[in-house]
């Protein structure tokens, strides 16, 4: 049972736990300062930020009294999922309304926060591995095809490759991938490209539409054919650099292509929750 409170900023239960996780909670208010203030709401940015900080301390409270567990890795999806059970609770939605669902909001800010530290090595590795696929991609044996994935199946576990700790990819699915695109950019198959001289076959870059960073979130793997979708590069560089309101677009049209095949890979996925692995709250 949780204990739903108002708890002020001056409590002493607050400041010992502002404390115990200061580094960590100054990262998370900087990380919420960029969101906002991306997010167009410039003169609201230190208020709104500094609240999501609050409000993931009195989550924090409400996790550690009621589980008798001590929160230990706040950047890790271990601790996000115990703190988004949280929104499960028979008390929370009105303790939420009341709160101008402030509550939720935090949480979704956290869990855009949570993808942003896991996304460094897996970001690496995607380079990484488009790389390598250009180069092996016309010798992959056909008949390795029939190996793909089509049911949920556990994620792999992370492993170093060139010094990166990550999670392994598959070269047969994100081929698959590129087989399916014809070896077009998904989003606008208009958009020209070239041809790559390492594979003869037009340049498009493979990539997660649910993150890898977002991999622990699921303990089914997200590493499939239909989770995987083919770029540009100048498209691929913008779902990863552009602003909010430009990768929201893409995200909505690939997505809408992708959403009913997540089910039978035992992946549990909406726009909302996409939206916030790409740091959109
Ligand atoms: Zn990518
Ligand atoms: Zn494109």
């Amino acid at each position: 049972m949780y204990k739903f409170r108002v708890i002020p900023a001056n409590e002493e239960i607050f400041i010992k736990t502002r404390n115990k996780y200061k580094t960590i909670l100054d990262e998370f208010n900087s990380y919420a300062q960029m969101l906002t203030v991306e997010a167009g709401n410039a003169k609201t940015k230190s208020g709104k930020a500094s609240s999501y900080t609050r409000y993931l301390i009195r989550l924090i409270i409400f996790y550690s009294e009621s589980n008798d567990d001590e929160i230990i890795d706040l950047s890790s999806f271990e601790t996000l999922k115990k703190i988004e059970k949280i929104k499960h609770a028979d008390e929370f939605q009105t303790f939420n309304q009341e709160s101008n669902r402030f509550y939720s909001a935090t949480i979704s800010c956290y869990l855009a926060y949570v993808t942003y530290k896991n996304s460094n090595n897996e970001e690496v590795m995607d380079n990484y591995f488009n790389h390598s696929l250009n180069t092996i991609e016309n010798n992959l044996e056909e008949k390795e095809s029939i190996n793909l994935i089509n049911t949920p199946k556990m994620r792999h576990h992370k492993r170093r490759v060139s010094k990166v700790y990550s999670y392994p990819r598959n070269f047969l699915e994100a081929l698959e991938a590129k087989k399916r695109s014809n070896w077009t950019c998904e989003f606008d198959k208009e958009h020209r490209t070239f041809i790559n001289i390492k594979n003869r076959n037009p340049h498009v870059e493979a990539h997660h539409l649910i993150p890898m960073a977002a991999q622990d979130y699921y303990e089914n793997t997200i590493d499939f054919a239909d989770n995987i979708v083919c770029l540009c590069p100048t498209c691929h560089s913008r779902i990863h650099y552009a602003m909010q309101s430009e990768k929201k677009e893409m995200i909505v049209e690939l997505f809408n292509k992708r959403k009913n095949h997540y089910l039978r890979h035992g992946i549990n996925i909406d726009e909302k929750l996409l939206f916030n692995f790409y740091g959109i709250v």
